[in-house]
């Protein structure tokens, strides 16, 4: 057993990988065991939970699971109050620096969650967008007419999109290399995928300690050359455009929500964004990582 553990390929790109630890899981009375590819990088869990179902359910979008910063309902009730409208706003403009946002540009937010950069983008811009999500907060997204699509749906849109954003998503996946292949078959050729994740160079030999390694949800970690890999590897070009403008308020986001705030105050609005998204992205790297077009 011990033998087959330490010959286990890489989920990426099938080279030997290590064992980098045991992580007690933070919510479950659980050891998840960490490996990381010596080729590519890649680290991921090698013990995960698969009973998605259990994970994934309405406490979890509460905040009452694994990630207790999570406040899903609240953002879904309170869109015009919530820190999580810097991230609509940011990932928007984002976007929009790399594809027209016209009443004819197809987007697809993939792993949607309860819909909210749905619901902006549709308000926000011309673009035609939709959602793809499962489970209890599907239905509520849905519940404040949010259109969210099922998996029947998705298939039946295959090729037809110009953008898919999949914004903290790929590091619940234990085979992202397969999601981004599914990914790639929505999309025209030539379409664009923006995602975020946490960025693992910075931990590179302190992997277990990144609070990011949350191994109840969080069980896939790239650096970015790992993630151009993961991208050439299911059909796309990868390119690494670093701070886009839109980055600040996708990074004012995680820093509120780190902070532990869920409203935007008079408070908060006076901090020096400019400088402290400069800061935190120094220390953190998140823009680092690639998009991809889909070739
Ligand atoms: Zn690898």
């Amino acid at each position: 057993m011990t033998e087959l553990a330490s010959t286990q390929p890489c989920p990426v790109c099938a080279s030997p990988t290590r064992a980098l630890g045991v992580k007690q899981g933070g919510f479950s009375a659980r050891a998840f065991m960490l490996r990381q590819c010596q080729a590519c990088a890649f680290a991921y869990v090698a013990n995960p939970l698969e009973n998605y179902a259990e994970i994934y359910d309405e406490k979890y979008y509460r905040g009452q699971g694994p990630d207790a910063m999570l406040d899903y309902l609240g953002e879904l009730e309170h869109p015009a109050t919530t820190v999580r409208q810097y991230e609509w706003r940011g990932i928007q403009d984002i976007v929009h620096s790399l594809v027209p946002l016209t009443p004819h540009t197809k987007w697809l937010d993939y792993g949607c969650g309860n819909g909210g950069l749905v619901r902006h983008v549709r308000a926000a811009s011309a673009a035609q967008i939709e959602g793809f999500e499962e489970g209890w907060i599907a239905d509520q997204a849905r519940g404040h007419g949010i259109p969210i699509l099922t998996r029947d749906e998705l298939a039946a849109r295959a090729g037809t999109y110009d953008v898919v954003s999949a914004i903290e998503v790929i590091e619940h996946i234990p085979d992202p290399v397969a999601a981004l292949r599914m990914i790639r078959t929505l999309l025209k050729p030539g379409g664009l995928l923006f995602l975020t994740t946490g960025n693992a160079e910075p931990y590179r030999n302190k992997l277990l300690g990144w609070s990011y390694v949350i191994p109840e949800i969080h069980v896939s970690f790239f650096e970015p050359d790992t993630l151009a890999r993961a991208l050439t590897l299911a059909g796309f070009r990868p390119e690494l455009r670093g701070a886009m403008p839109g980055y600040n308020d996708v990074l004012r986001f995680k820093i509120l929500k780190n902070l532990g705030a869920r409203s935007t105050s008079f408070v908060e609005r006076r901090l020096p964004w400019p400088l402290l998204c400069y800061a935190a992205d120094k220390r953190y790297r998140v823009t680092a990582h690639p998009i991809g077009w889909a070739v």
